[in-house]
C-alpha cells in the first residue's frame, strides 16, 4: 500500500513555476539529476573511507543513463548513498533552505535567464518535471534492507516498500515528449554539462561497425559506453585542458549558465602538494550579498570530496570565486577546526589568496574594458578586504578602482597618484551616499580652486573602510571632510589672518550661539563660494560613517558634533560685523544650511523654516 503525501506549499509553487514558466532551457534537468547522483557517490565514497561501518562495503561508483523510445521513459541510476523513507519526504517533499522564496524573489519574468538560476538555489532536483509529467524514485539507502519507491505527478507524491537489489537510486522520468530519448542529443547534454564529474556515466550507444570485405551494407551494435571523460579537471595538466573544458566545468560546478570571466588554475609541488581551480564567473550570484551565502568553493582531499560548505576555505571578500582545492596532504576525515588551524590548509589558502590577487591585477593590466565588467559586479565585495588589518591591503589597493572629480569613468589609484600636482601631499577623497551631492559638495571648492583631483566615493562599503587605509603606495590618503587637511589645502596665511581680523566679533558670537550643537567654528581655507561647511576632527566618524555605524547596530554611539568652518570672505560676515542684531538668527541658518548640503539632515525643520521665513520678510 502507497501513502500519499501533500507537497509543502513552497515545492507547490515551485513546481508551478517549473512546468509553466521555465521552460527555455529544459535540457539543464539532466545536469541537476546527475549532479545530484554525484554528490549522493561523493556522500558514500566518503563514507567509506571514514567510517568503520562502511569501510568493507565494496561497490562501483558510477551513473547509469538508459531510455525507452516506446514507453517515453528516461532512467538515471546512481550506486551512490540511497536515500531512507524519511529522507525521500523531507528531500524530495519539503525545501530545507530558504531556497525557493529566494528563488522565486530573483525570478526576472525571462524564463531563459530564470532557468539558469535553478541549480544555484538547491531546487535541482524539481527541474525534472519541466519535462516530465510523472517521477518515480526508486531508492535504497546503503547499509539498510528496505528500498522504497516514491512517485509523482507533481500535484502530490506517495510513497511505497518495494525490491531494489542494489543500494543507490533510480529516477525515471515519464517524458512530456521523446525530444529526451534521443541517444545522441542525451550524450552531448552530459557532455557538455556533465563531462568532468568524478565518477563515469554509461549510457547504451549504437555503434556504427564498418562493412566486412563480403557485406556491402555496414551495421550498428549497442554498446555499453562510457559517455564522459569523468577527470578531475583540476588534476591535468593546464596544457592540455582547452578554455571550452575549463568552462564547461565550471558551469557543472556552479550552475551557471554563463561563461566565466576568468579561470586560474595552479599545481603546486613544493613543500605542500596542491591543485587549485578557481574561477571569476561573469554574473552575480544571487546570494552574494546574503549573510548566508554559499561558498563556491569545494574542498577535495587526493581527489576525495570533503565539502563545498567550508566558508573559511577563502576570506569573505573573494566570496565571489568559485572553484576547487585539492589537497594532497591532510587526513581524510578533516573536521572544521582542522580545517581552521591546520597549517598545511592556512598556507593552501594564503597562497591561494595570494594568486587570486595576482591574477585578477594582471587581468585589470591585460583587459580593462572586461575588467570593468568584473569591477561593476565584484567591486564592492572585494573592497570588504581593506577592513581591518590584513596583510592583502595593499594587492587589494591595487585592484580598486574609483570616481573622480575630474574625470569621467573609474580610475586606479595608480592613475590619480600620475596625475597628482607635484606640491600635493595626499591623495584625497569625498565620502557619502550620493555622487552628485558629492561632486557638489562646498568641501570640494578649494580643490576646484586649486585644480586638485578628489575620488568621489559614493558607495556604502567605501565610507567602512576608507577610514581603515590611511595610506596607498607611501602616499597618505585622507578625506576632504576632516579637519587636519586644513593645513595641505591652504591658500594664503596672511590673507586668510586679514580675513580673520573683520569677522571676529562675528565668530565669537557665532561660537557662542552653536556651542552645544558644534564643537568649533573656524576660519576655512577651503572655500570660495559657499558660506559655510561642515567639516569633522580627524579621529570622529563623519556623518556617513555615523550613519553607517547606526545601521549596523551601533545605536550607543555618543553624540559626534561637527565643526563649522566658514568662509571669512564671504560678504555675509562682513555685514554681520557691520550690524549684529541678526546673528543668532542667521546663524542657526547657515548651520542648516551646511548640514542640507553635505547630505545631513537638519535637526529642527519648523525652526529652520521660521527662520527662514523671518529672513524672507526682512529681505522684501
Ligand atoms: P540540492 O542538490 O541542491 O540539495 P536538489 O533539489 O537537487 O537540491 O536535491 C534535493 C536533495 O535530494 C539532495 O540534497 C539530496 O539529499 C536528495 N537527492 C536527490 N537526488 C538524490 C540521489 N540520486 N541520491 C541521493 N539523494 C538524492
Ligand atoms: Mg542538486
Amino acid at each position: 500500500m502507497a501513502d500519499k503525501f501533500e507537497f509543502q506549499t513552497e515545492v507547490n509553487d515551485l513546481l508551478n513555476l517549473m512546468i509553466h514558466s521555465l521552460y527555455s532551457n529544459k535540457e539543464i534537468f539532466l545536469r541537476e539529476l546527475i549532479s545530484n547522483a554525484s554528490d549522493a557517490l561523493d556522500k558514500l565514497n566518503y563514507l567509506c573511507l571514514t567510517d568503520e561501518n562502511f569501510k568493507s562495503l565494496s561497490y562501483t561508483p558510477k551513473i547509469d543513463i538508459s531510455f525507452n523510445k516506446d514507453a517515453k521513459t528516461l532512467t538515471i541510476s546512481d550506486s551512490g548513498i540511497g536515500m531512507s523513507k524519511d529522507e525521500l519526504i523531507t528531500n524530495l517533499g519539503t525545501i530545507a533552505k530558504s531556497g525557493t522564496k529566494s528563488f522565486i524573489k530573483e525570478l526576472s519574468g525571462d524564463a531563459k535567464k530564470d532557468s539558469s538560476l535553478i541549480g544555484q538555489f538547491g531546487v535541482g532536483f524539481y527541474s525534472a518535471f519541466m519535462v516530465a509529467s510523472k517521477i518515480d524514485v526508486v531508492s535504497k539507502k546503503t547499509n539498510t534492507d528496505e528500498a522504497f519507491k516514491w512517485s509523482s505527478d507533481a500535484t502530490s507524491y506517495e510513497i511505497e516498500k518495494t525490491q531494489k537489489d542494489t543500494h543507490g537510486t533510480s529516477i525515471t522520468l515519464y517524458l512530456n515528449d521523446d525530444e529526451f530519448t534521443d541517444e545522441w542529443r542525451i550524450e552531448n547534454i552530459i557532455k557538455k554539462y556533465s563531462n568532468h564529474i568524478p565518477y563515469p556515466i554509461f549510457m547504451d550507444k549504437t555503434e556504427y561497425v564498418a562493412p566486412k570485405d563480403d557485406e556491402k551494407e555496414p551495421s550498428y551494435e549497442t554498446k555499453n559506453t562510457q559517455i564522459n571523460k569523468a577527470s578531475a579537471l583540476w588534476r591535468l595538466n593546464k596544457a592540455s585542458i582547452k578554455t571550452q573544458e575549463y568552462n564547461d566545468f565550471y558551469k557543472q560546478i556552479s550552475h551557471d549558465s554563463t561563461d566565466p570571466l576568468l579561470h586560474m588554475h595552479t599545481k603546486a609541488e613544493g613543500k605542500i602538494e596542491y591543485s587549485t581551480l578557481f574561477y571569476v564567473p561573469a554574473t552575480q550570484p544571487f546570494d552574494l550579498f546574503r549573510v548566508d551565502y554559499e561558498s563556491g568553493v569545494k574542498l577535495y582531499v587526493k581527489r576525495v570530496f570533503i565539502t563545498d560548505d567550508a566558508k573559511e576555505l577563502l576570506p569573505p571578500y573573494l566570496r565571489f570565486i568559485k572553484g576547487v582545492i585539492d589537497v594532497e596532504d591532510l587526513p581524510l576525515n578533516v573536521s572544521r577546526e582542522i580545517l581552521q588551524e591546520n597549517a598545511i590548509m592556512r598556507s593552501v589558502k594564503e597562497q591561494s589568496v595570494k594568486k587570486i590577487l595576482s591574477e585578477l591585477a594582471k587581468f585589470k593590466q591585460n583587459d580593462k574594458e572586461k575588467y570593468l565588467k568584473f569591477y561593476e559586479i565584484f567591486g564592492k565585495v572585494l573592497k570588504e578586504g581593506l577592513y581591518g588589518f590584513g596583510n592583502d591591503k595593499d594587492a587589494i589597493l591595487e585592484l580598486t578602482l574609483f570616481k573622480s572629480s575630474k574625470r569621467d569613468g573609474l580610475i586606479s589609484l595608480k592613475e590619480y597618484k600620475e596625475a597628482m600636482k607635484e606640491d600635493q601631499k595626499s591623495i584625497y577623497y569625498i565620502s557619502g551616499n550620493n555622487e552628485n551631492m558629492l561632486k557638489n559638495s562646498p568641501l570640494l571648492e578649494s580643490f576646484k580652486a586649486k585644480d586638485i583631483e578628489v575620488l568621489i566615493m559614493d558607495e556604502e562599503i567605501d565610507t567602512i573602510v576608507m577610514p581603515m587605509v590611511n595610506e596607498y603606495d607611501k602616499t597618505p590618503i585622507k578625506s576632504v571632510s576632516h579637519a587636519d587637511i586644513n593645513d595641505e589645502i591652504k591658500v594664503d596665511e596672511e590673507q586668510t589672518k586679514v580675513d580673520e581680523s573683520k569677522v571676529a566679533n562675528t565668530l565669537v558670537k557665532m561660537r557662542e550661539i552653536l556651542k552645544d550643537e558644534v564643537k568649533d567654528v573656524r576660519i576655512s581655507s577651503r572655500l570660495s563660494d559657499s558660506a559655510a561647511v561642515l567639516i569633522y576632527d580627524k579621529n570622529d566618524p563623519d556623518f556617513a560613517m555615523q550613519q553607517m555605524l547606526k545601521q549596523m547596530g551601533q545605536s550607543d554611539l555618543p553624540k559626534v558634533k561637527p565643526i563649522l568652518e566658514i568662509n571669512a570672505k564671504h560678504e555675509i560676515y562682513a555685514k554681520l560685523e557691520e550690524n549684529p542684531l541678526m546673528t543668532s538668527d542667521i546663524s542657526r541658518a547657515l548651520l542648516d544650511i551646511a548640514r542640507l548640503e553635505s547630505g545631513e539632515p537638519i535637526q529642527n525643520p519648523s525652526e529652520f523654516a521660521k527662520i527662514l521665513t523671518k529672513l524672507m520678510i526682512k529681505a522684501i
